[in-house]
């Protein structure tokens, strides 16, 4: 049996990780993007969804593959659900997961509600022009707390607690992540889905 190959329209080290994790014992190929020299592509919508699909599409249209694009983020209530969309970049460019977690101790210094919760729009595309790509979501709530803890993860996994563990998301196991989190339970919603279709 041939793997199908699926392009992952990301290049989040983390992200690729994770997806690896949960797509291994699907019989999945996943090639990240840049190994294929897709170039970033812009996430200019104010929601998950759109950003999410505007990746898959971009990535499946360059390399004329099926395109799974993830567009997540933190969002904390009492920053009316700031980051959201900008999690990534938060605290500007470039990129930097420890600015954007300094940047959101600073903001949220003066709240006492700390609760938060991720958020993950997964969307799959057969082809560039799919009139019906695969769309699947997942949330994981937690609170922030004041100083890191843990190595695991990425982004701001060291800054999340989950209240039933007492631990954060980067003090976790990949496993544990796995089961628990928007990402994971998005991918699940996703392979529902998918075992209904043809690739
Ligand atoms: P995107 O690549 O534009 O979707 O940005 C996603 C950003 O949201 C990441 O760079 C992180 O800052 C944050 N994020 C998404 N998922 C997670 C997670 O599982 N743990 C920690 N941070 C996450």
């Amino acid at each position: 049996m041939t793997m199908q190959k699926i392009v992952l329209a990301s290049n989040n080290a983390g992200k690729i990780r994770e997806f690896r994790h949960l797509l291994a014992p699907l019989g999945l190929e996943i090639i990240p993007q840049g190994e294929l020299n897709v170039p970033e592509c812009d996430e200019p919508f104010g929601t998950f969804i759109e950003n999410a699909l505007r990746k898959a599409r971009h990535a499946s249209r360059i390399t004329g593959l099926p395109a799974l694009a993830d567009d997540s983020g933190i969002c904390v209530h009492a920053l009316g659900g700031a980051p959201g969309v900008y999690s990534a970049r938060f605290a500007g460019e470039p990129k930097s997961d420890a600015r954007n977690n300094e940047k959101l101790l600073a903001e949220i210094a003066n709240h006492t509600d700390r609760s938060a919760y991720y958020y993950a729009a997964l969307v799959l595309v057969r082809s560039e022009a799919d009139p019906q790509p695969l769309i699947a979501d997942g949330t994981c709530a937690g609170t922030i707390i004041e100083a890191p803890r843990g190595d695991g993860g990425f982004g701001y996994d060291p800054l999340f607690l989950l209240p039933q563990y007492d631990r954060t998301v980067a003090e976790i196991s990949a496993d544990e992540k796995a089961a628990i989190s928007h990402r994971g339970r998005a991918l699940r919603q996703l392979v529902d889905k998918l075992r209904e279709t043809q690739l």
